[in-house]
């Protein structure tokens, strides 16, 4: 049976699971290339698509108090990151909402037909 998921609009570019090939974002809603979380290297994205969320919990980031939760790829089930859903600190209020999504599980995909 076909996986059915959701394909991003205006995606020339985008990234997707490793594993399924599943897309996730586009390249215009990465926040962060370069986000590292106890040694992981991540992207920051604003928008996600194809992605289920877990149970909220509360944990530490650096030592601030944050509710996330973690992210799995839809197609694959694979834990592929994690979301803040709220932050206690007013100063980190433009994290939430925003999914952390671990590099070793993400592939860019080209569009050959892209012009870029
Ligand atoms: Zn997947």
């Amino acid at each position: 049976m076909a996986i059915r998921y959701f394909i991003p609009p205006n995606s020339s570019y985008f990234y997707e699971c490793k594993k399924c090939l599943i897309p996730f974002a586009n390249l215009d809603d990465i926040t962060s290339a370069e986000f590292t979380r106890r040694g992981i290297k991540s992207y920051q994205f604003s928008k996600v698509v194809n992605i289920k969320f877990g149970k909220i919990f509360d944990t530490n980031i650096r030592s601030k108090h944050y509710l996330i939760q973690n992210a799995y790829c839809s197609g694959c089930l694979t834990k592929v990151g994690w979301r803040y859903e709220f932050t206690f600190n007013d100063e980190e209020q433009h994290k939430e909402d925003m999914t952390i999504i671990n590099k070793a599980y993400v592939i860019h995909h080209v569009d050959p037909n892209c012009k870029e």
